[in-house]
């Protein structure tokens, strides 16, 4: 198969060091676990190299100019977030450690009280579900679960069905990292926001499959993390309606989300410094402010658009593969394959593929419930991204039947 004109991937893998690094079978790397992290264009590693060696201080204290200098490429990067997710104001992004704790700060501050519930869907990641179950624990609310069809989509009817006045808050992924399934998210907010409830989108895969407008989808929250879209790990950001935010207490105490101290009590600065305790990680903000720019610059949607092509043709080539099967079959899925193998465990594949140079990723994927749902214990699972290739794809299903063999 060709690749498209209107992408060039060569181009765009040119821009990734790491993948033009064999591996140490001297074979060359072939990259399929974007949706566990993706790897980094040297833009995001030069800006933080560049920040590392000559423009580094605290921000927001400093009034010498290397601290302004900091502090203006912090809060650059906090604007590239926003215009990133469509924010109205830089205000409503939280800079924050990655997707979790993103959804940990709006599970440990949102009201909730005995006889509200909130409701996910049986495919959260693990983030977006036991911050929910300890929030219940913690306040007396009920968490109610919308189950996934066969393939693996959110049944709708059963999700509409689960929605009531007791319901507060809506919390659920907007792309599965585990079953690559896309969910409704436009339809999940009128849903919620029908019954007067709030919505959070766990939007870990979500921002890097297509463009995310955060307004026009109807969200209330939003999170994700930097190192799936082509940034730094150790940063992310929740983006929240600005009154919302404004509405929550605290998340963490400490310098910077302070307006007064005294030694009877504090009061709070406005968001996002009120959800910022403590000295940020500056060069990762600032690596993901480039990331996000980066991204945008190179076509949001044509990228989705050429990884689409990519997860059809890897559909269609895995199914040549003796005793595959394909695990989360939504028709609205995206670059994410996760797949068992009869007779041949997990393990035994992902290791073979490694000796091939191929990276993949085997296990539950931090996504129980669902591979409960779907009757396994894991997948092997295939992910791509920006920079993945139809070569990539060959050399995966050549790995696998090389393996297949192998191992029966
Ligand atoms: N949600 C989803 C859908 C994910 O894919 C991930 C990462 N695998 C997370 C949440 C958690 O992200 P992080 O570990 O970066 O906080």
């Amino acid at each position: 198969m060709d690749e498209p004109v209107s992408y060039d991937v060569d181009a765009v893998r040119a821009r990734f060091p790491a993948l033009s690094h064999p591996t140490s079978s001297g074979r060359p790397l072939v990259y399929l676990d974007s949706a566990a992290s993706a790897q980094k264009p040297d833009v995001v590693i030069e800006a933080i190299d560049t920040y590392l060696r000559s423009q580094h201080a605290n921000v927001h204290r400093g009034l010498y100019e290397l601290s302004a200098q900091a502090t203006h490429l912090y809060e650059q990067a906090r604007n590239r977030v926003a215009d990133f997710l469509g924010a109205s104001t830089p205000d409503e992004i939280v800079f924050t450690r990655g997707t979790t704790e993103a959804i940990n700060l709006v599970a440990a501050t949102f009201p909730l009280g005995p006889g509200d519930e909130v409701v996910v869907s049986e495919l959260e990641h693990h983030s977006n579900l036991v911050p929910w179950q300890l929030a219940c624990a913690r306040t007396g609310a009920k968490l109610v679960v919308a189950p996934i069809t066969d393939e693996g989509s959110l049944d709708w009817l059963a999700f509409r069905e689960r929605l009531s006045s007791r319901t507060k808050l809506v919390a659920m992924a907007h792309v599965s990292n585990a079953l690559g399934t896309v969910l409704p998210v436009a339809d999940i907010a009128s849903e919620a926001h029908r019954v007067g409830a709030k919505v959070l989108f766990d939007g870990a895969q979500g921002v890097v499959h297509g463009t995310v407008d955060v307004k026009a989808i109807g969200a209330d929250f939003y999170a994700f993390s930097g190192h799936k879209v082509y940034g730094p790990t150790g940063i992310g950001a929740l983006w929240g309606r600005y009154d919302l935010l404004a509405a929550l207490p605290p998340y963490q105490g400490g310098g910077e989300m302070i307006r007064e101290v005294t030694l009877e009590g504090s009061t709070w600065a406005d968001p996002p410094a009120r959800f910022e305790a403590g000295t940020p990680a500056i060069a990762e903000a600032i690596g993901l402010g480039v990331a996000v720019q980066w991204f945008t610059g190179l076509g949001r949607d044509a990228a989705a658009a050429w990884e689409a092509e990519l997860l059809a043709y890897g559909t269609e080539q895995l199914a040549s593969v003796d005793g595959l099967r394909m695990i989360g079959t939504s028709p609205r899925k995206a670059g994410v394959m996760g797949f068992v193998i009869d007779g041949v465990h997990g393990q035994d594949l992902a290791t073979l593929l490694d000796e091939q140079g191929i990276a993949v990723r085997v296990g539950h994927h931090c996504a129980q419930p669902a591979m409960r749902r779907m009757g396994v214990t894991g997948t092997v699972r295939a992910s791509i991204g920006c920079y993945s290739t139809i070569a990539d794809l060959d050399a995966l299903r050549d790995g696998l039947r090389r393996a297949v063999r192998i191992l029966r």
